[in-house]
């Protein structure tokens, strides 16, 4: 499976999973339907399709980030959808930092800020619909831009990565979490049986939705491996950039540095 994989972040813009599509308003607006679909399901779909492994790898991202203990911290978290990063990244901050999450979907957006009501976290965060590839934000704001398991949904990878740069403040850290390539033998064979059968299964039966789950999991196939990713990060600016394989290489968080 992995020779399906885009060598550079440019080469993701027209791949819809393992099709290629016209262009990259087909590929986004097919992702968006996607999202739209999965969104009241979306997060008791992470727990089913990982085994709840997904709150382990994003605490494990937001402790590698160590977010600073006071009220002018400024993140954002782009492709944030329903919320799960940023409350994440404010609890770790004892509720004094403030984000803004981002993301192309007001579906996932929706659920998102429910959920920050439901949590007391709305004073500390904002929901902003918006596009990676184009954000409505100023220059050199912010400490921190996180983006889990959203960039490989992102047509221009590229351009989304050099908007990250844009934003954050010299000194800034860049974290992505996305899926990854399996280093572990042995893993791999498990891992292809679990994706490609197991978890459309789950998508038909739980979300009663098969193809958006066969989406999701051709689209991780697709996202250059960790050093070419890491490649990329590079070129669109950031310093020491470096990453942590989870989960013998399942997920993996790339850091870099604005400096
Ligand atoms: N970060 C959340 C998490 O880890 O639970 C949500 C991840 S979800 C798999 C991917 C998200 O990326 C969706 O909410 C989708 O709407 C968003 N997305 C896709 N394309 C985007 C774009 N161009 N700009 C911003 N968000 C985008």
């Amino acid at each position: 499976m992995s020779d399906s994989r885009a060598r550079d972040a440019d080469a993701m813009e027209t791949s819809y999973g393992f099709d290629t599509v016209s262009g990259r308003e087909e590929k986004q607006g097919r992702v968006n339907e996607v999202f739209h679909r999965v969104a009241k399901r979306y997060d008791i779909m992470n727990d089913l399709m990982s085994g709840g492994l997904h709150r382990v790898w994003k605490d494990a991202m937001v402790a590698w980030l160590a977010p600073a203990h006071r009220p002018s911290y400024r993140f954002v978290d782009v492709a944030g959808g329903t919320g799960d990063v940023a409350f994440r990244i404010v609890e770790a901050t004892r509720r004094r930092a403030s984000g803004t999450v981002v993301d192309i979907n007001a579906s996932m957006l929706g659920v998102g800020a429910e959920r920050a009501v439901k949590r007391g976290l709305s004073d500390n965060l904002r929901f902003l619909e918006g596009n990676a590839e184009a954000l409505d934000l100023p220059d050199n704001a912010y400490d921190a831009y996180t983006i889990a398991f959203g960039i490989r949904n992102v047509p221009r990878i590229q351009t989304a990565l050099e908007e990250a740069f844009r934003v954050l403040k010299p000194g800034g850290r860049f974290l992505c979490l996305e899926f990854s390539e399996v280093d572990v033998p042995g893993l791999d064979a498990l891992y292809d049986a679990w994706s490609f059968r197991g978890i459309p299964a789950i998508g038909e039966r739980v979300a009663k939705d098969r193809e958006s789950y066969e989406y999701l999991v051709e689209s991780i196939r697709r996202f250059p491996n960790q050093p070419n990713f890491a490649a990329a990060i590079e070129k669109a600016g950031f310093e020491r950039v470096t990453y942590r394989n989870l989960t013998g290489g399942i997920a993996a968080i790339h850091s870099g540095w604005k400096l």
